[in-house]
């Protein structure tokens, strides 16, 4: 059965979109930690991050550098950090996450709480960049 993160990159299921090309697809995390906290995925299924090859690892990341970017002149911050997880959806992904110190990172915060207009708006500012 497709993860609900496959089903998200072909658009059975709804999200906000940042950022997408071929491979990858990249959309804001349902449950923020700060405004502007983005989810990259693979649109392949693979669960664990370092199973991929050094290729595709490295295209990978190369998208999340550019959606970090994207992130950081629509929010600006001191910098995005970078997590990954994957104990709660089996489906790679990488956390961005703009900062403004490394309190931002911790996973055990209160999550943010921003209406359906606050998050579009916060996706189409992210893909507004990532365009550029
Ligand atoms: P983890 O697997 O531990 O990295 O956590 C999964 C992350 O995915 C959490 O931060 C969730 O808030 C997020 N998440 C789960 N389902 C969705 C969804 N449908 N749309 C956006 N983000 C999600």
């Amino acid at each position: 059965m497709a993860t609900i993160f496959s089903r998200i990159a072909q658009g059975e299921i709804p999200s906000y979109k940042c950022a997408e090309t071929d491979e990858f697809y990249a959309f804001l995390d349902i449950n923020p930690l700060v405004k502007g906290h983005t989810l990259c995925i693979p649109r392949r299924e693979v669960d664990y991050i370092f199973d991929m090859d050094d290729d595709e690892i490295g295209r990978f990341q190369q998208f999340a550098k550019h959606v970090a970017q994207a992130i950081k002149a629509a929010f600006p911050c001191v910098k995005v950090g970078e997590a990954v997880l994957g104990l709660e959806v089996p489906h790679a992904h990488i956390h961005l996450i703009p900062m403004q110190s490394e309190r931002d990172m911790n996973f055990s915060n209160p999550k943010l709480q921003l209406t359906a207009e606050e998050m579009q708006a916060t996706a189409d500012a992210i893909y507004r960049e990532f365009m550029k």
